[in-house]
């Protein structure tokens, strides 16, 4: 049954099918596992009068102004406006012009959607037509298929699927932890009767999920084997301190330290080193490459853009060749002739270190004797993407660097097959950012003071959210923000511009560009948030600012402030407590700790760390400490047909998405 082509459903044939295949969904189980992003409360309608801003709701309306359509630089606006017998709203859509057609004075409507300020007053923002009633599930969209089509699909395979649910958690878990039984949870999770009954079904699943990858985890941490042990010991780390040009800070040497241990042990080292931005993370990667190249084996270091490779290189060119380690970089864009002679230098153990980038991870690269893997800022890699790079070696040590300050409960889950130090101190001298919240009627006065800057020298960074077109109204693109700052507001200045859209070869030249200090100001999207070092910079403005979660903005402020300057961030924003916590302090843990309370673990990570799976209900820091204690007892028994059923459904469920975690 659950494996039933979604063919036999009406209205599905071949080219649906086909978007719906591209889309993951083939049988009824796949449609019956895409769970709702979001439910619609059509419980009851709200009086205009007591709508709030920022809130979607429920109105129950006459039109008395009939929508009119207007266009604007590419996009529709349709307006009208509507009373509930009491008070009248306006409504806006953009690039829905067929709403004008339902839209007709007179015509009675339900209508959900989100009360929004415009200018002096309050206008409802895209609302759609409700004909439903109750708690209504709402799904992620598929290209080329109309949600109203997707959402019947779903619930036909629902109610076919329904009482034939195998309820594949132990018995034991169930009853321990007070779960729901599968078909429960199934019924209750698309189509809740409440939200209490809602929550139960969505507490089942998420326990499932997060269980499930907590066996899976602890799996592949289990399957270590013996590795290479490579001599090393606290005297030697202190070799490679006293050969730097500042002195390592209590948190380094202690890490460094940790790592020595790690390294001669016969355990394969698997080690996160977290640190915050500027806490000098690659310095004690350096300090592991050192002592595995001493020992006879050779190091790659792998980091996610070519700038910061090229960083890296530099860097090792500085500290490590003057010890006599002979370095080399790969990248993706350089030509044949040199991927083969570094092929070669890999291969022949003349790289003692290689730097570079996905190209580290390609099928021709070999190694001689590869001893130690460093991937840095590892949130941008999945885990298939660092297991390809140790897969160079035979079992080598494995270190992997993250600026994302993770709380420790989370990180000991989240990464159950990995050990975690923390380098929570910065180099001495450093002076906290400066971060003040700008309003919007304090843009002049901002703008004037960056033109104070730049005429002192330094540089500045400008960075939007990326916005999803629907709200294409709301925020302001970079590309019209940049538009506008080098037509007007700072036409004086030299502007330029970054986004993720662009070739990665033209996003390298802007920002070599900046680097080099022939531009003023660097517009971008979030593609700025890895590793760029440029002392100069001293100031961030960041447009939106509400839209980023605040562990994000920590990462972003930490671009500036590199130098000796004092730095500022300009957070665009109406003030609010959650923006407050970023001119408070500028810990990174603290931050990440509040971020967390406030928006759960699923947003400090990012869905690129998580897959889909911490998404939603997922997201529930109390849920994943009680998965993982389940996992571990369960695991405790390795013996009992329950713990091998529920391995065999973790390496079902999780082998391949954990292989593709994060790839991108
Ligand atoms: P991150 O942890 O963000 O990767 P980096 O390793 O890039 O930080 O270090 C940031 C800067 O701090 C670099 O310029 C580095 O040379 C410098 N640095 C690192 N450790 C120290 C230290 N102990 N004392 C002074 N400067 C340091
Ligand atoms: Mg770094």
């Amino acid at each position: 049954m659950q494996n039933e082509s979604i063919a036999i459903l009406g209205g599905v044939g071949a080219a649906r099918a086909k978007l719906l295949a591209d889309a993951g969904l083939e049988t009824l189980e796949d449609l019956a596992n895409f769970l709702p992003k979001e439910y619609r409360d059509l419980t009851h309608a709200t009086p205009i009068a007591q709508l709030r801003v920022g809130e979607s709701a429920l109105v129950r309306v006459i039109v008395i102004e009939s929508a009119r359509d207007r266009r604007a630089k590419g996009l529709t606006v349709t307006r009208c406006v509507v009373s509930d017998g009491s008070e009248t709203i306006p409504c806006v859509w953009y690039n829905q012009p067929w709403m004008s057609k339902q839209m007709r004075s007179g015509a009675e409507v339900s209508l959900y959607g989100k009360a929004v300020r415009e200018k002096s007053r309050i206008i409802l923002q895209n609302p759609s037509v409700e004909n439903r009633a109750g708690i209504a599930p709402v799904y992620r969209t598929i290209q080329g298929v109309p949600g109203k089509v997707l959402t019947r699909l779903i619930g036909e395979a629902v109610a076919r699927l329904d009482g034939a649910w195998a309820d594949e958690l132990p018995l034991s878990v169930r009853e321990r932890h007070a779960l729901c039984e599968k078909n429960v949870a199934m019924r209750g999770v698309h189509f809740p009767a409440n939200w209490e009954e809602l929550k139960t079904a969505r507490r089942r699943l998420a326990f499932d999920e997060l269980f499930l990858y907590q066996v899976a985890l602890s799996l592949m941490r289990s399957q270590g084997k013996k590795g290479i042990v490579i001599p090393a010991d606290d005297e030697a780390a202190d070799d490679f301190w006293a050969h730097l040009p500042f002195a390592p800070t209590g948190a380094q040497r202690r890490v460094l330290s940790e790592i020595v241990r790690d390294l001669s042990s016969e355990h394969p080292m698997a080690r996160l080193v977290q640190g915050d931005v500027g806490s000098g993370k690659t310095a004690v990667a350096f300090g592991a490459l050192y002592l595995a190249v001493k020992a006879g084996y050779q190091g790659a270091l792998m980091a996610p853009t070519e700038i910061l490779a090229r960083q890296h290189f530099e860097s090792a060119q500085a500290i490590l060749e003057p010890l006599g380690i002979r370095c080399g970089l790969i990248l993706g864009s350089m030509g044949q002739k040199a991927h083969r002679e570094a092929h070669e230098a890999m291969a022949n153990g003349d790289w003692q270190v290689a730097i570079g980038t996905h190209a580290l991870i390609s099928q021709k690269v070999e190694f001689q004797n590869l001893g130690l893997v460093v991937v840095d800022e590892q949130h941008r890699f999945g885990v298939r993407q660092r297991s390809a790079l140790s897969d160079k070696g035979d079992s080598p040590n494995v270190l992997v660097m993250s600026a994302t300050p993770i709380p420790r409960t989370l990180s000991l889950i989240l990464y159950g097959d990995l050990d975690v130090s923390v380098i929570d101190e910065l180099p001495p001298g450093r002076r906290p950012v400066g971060t003040r919240i700008v309003p919007e009627a304090k843009r002049a006065d901002m703008y004037n003071f960056l033109r104070s800057e730049v005429r002192e020298g330094r540089q500045v960074y400008v960075v939007c959210p990326l916005i999803e077109e629907s709200e294409a109204m709301e925020a302001r693109p970079a590309e019209e923000l940049y538009e506008d700052l080098r037509t007007q507001a700072l036409s004086d200045l030299r502007i330029a511009l970054v986004h993720g859209r662009m070739k990665p070869a033209d996003k390298d030249s802007v920002i070599a560009q900046f680097q080099a200090g022939e531009v003023d100001v660097l517009v971008s999207t979030t593609v700025i948030e890895v590793g760029v070092n440029v002392p100069n910079a001293s100031v961030m403005v960041i447009e939106n600012a509400d839209r980023f979660g605040l562990a994000q903005l920590h990462q972003l402020r930490g671009r500036v402030g590199r130098g000796s300057d004092q730095a500022w961030c300009f957070l665009m924003a109406e003030p609010n407590e959650r923006l407050r916590t970023m001119t408070k302090t500028n810990d990174g843990f603290v931050i990440a700790q509040k971020d967390m309370e406030l928006r759960g673990p699923g947003e400090l990570l990012g869905t690129r760390q998580s897959g889909a799976m911490l998404d939603g209900a997922m997201a529930d820091l109390a849920l994943l400490s009680e998965t993982h204690e389940a996992a571990r007892e369960l695991l405790h028994h390795p013996e009992s047909e329950e713990t091998r059923a529920a391995i065999r459904l973790a390496e079902k469920r999780f082998r391949r998405r954990m292989e593709n975690a994060g790839m991108n």
